[in-house]
């Protein structure tokens, strides 16, 4: 039974993931352990060892330690910890593929100038208003706006040229002038 835990997914832990998950010192785990209340195996990762513990003996032992609440309050943050880490595996993810696709627009607005083709580029894709107040990069990249900002900038716009900035974390800026959205500033394509 106690065996079979040992290579069940998600039924152990490195102590240092005992220590992170359940708020325990190594002093904690390294006592436990000493006084035979946790079983451990050790492990090596790149030649150095590391122990390994059973998830269910480190939970008895944090709520022992440290209590109910504090159990709930430490789960609570690892999970929002957990998801944070997803959010922002997808945004790296997002990021190459928007990266990727410029890339592969600019290669082709490339080689139709040097064939000197301009119907084929006159298809490139390009900046768009998506009516009322958002705009779309080439990227891929949608910002959006209240109606009232774009009224406001468009306006301005008639004397000069207006920048307005959207407040993504990959902020994008969209160039107004006479009026007309005439450009958006890509800060993938600059990276490119
Ligand atoms: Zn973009």
């Amino acid at each position: 039974m106690t065996n079979s835990l040992w290579t069940e997914q998600g039924a152990t832990l490195s102590l240092k993931n005992a220590c992170q998950e359940y708020g325990l010192t190594e002093r904690d785990i390294l006592d436990a352990m000493k006084a035979g209340k946790l079983q451990f195996r050790e492990n090596y990762a790149h030649g150095n060892p590391y122990f390994k513990l059973l998830r269910g003996e480190v939970e008895a032992l944090a709520l022992a330690l440290r209590g109910a609440a504090a159990m709930e309050e430490q789960a609570f943050t690892s999970q929002l910890r957990q998801i944070d880490k997803e959010i922002n595996s997808y945004k790296r993810k997002l990021t190459s593929l928007q990266k990727q696709r410029l890339a592969l627009i600019e290669t082709r607005n490339r080689q139709n100038r040097l064939a000197e083709n301009k119907t084929e580029e006159s298809s490139a894709p390009r900046p768009q208003e998506i009516y009322p107040s958002s705009y779309l990069c080439v990227c891929g990249h949608e910002s959006d706006f209240s109606e009232n900002t774009i009224k406001e900038a468009k306006a301005k716009s008639q004397k000069r040229k207006i920048h307005l900035s959207d407040s993504a974390s990959d902020e994008h800026t969209i160039v107004f002038h006479k009026g007309e959205m005439i450009d958006i500033l890509c800060p993938l394509r600059e990276r490119l």
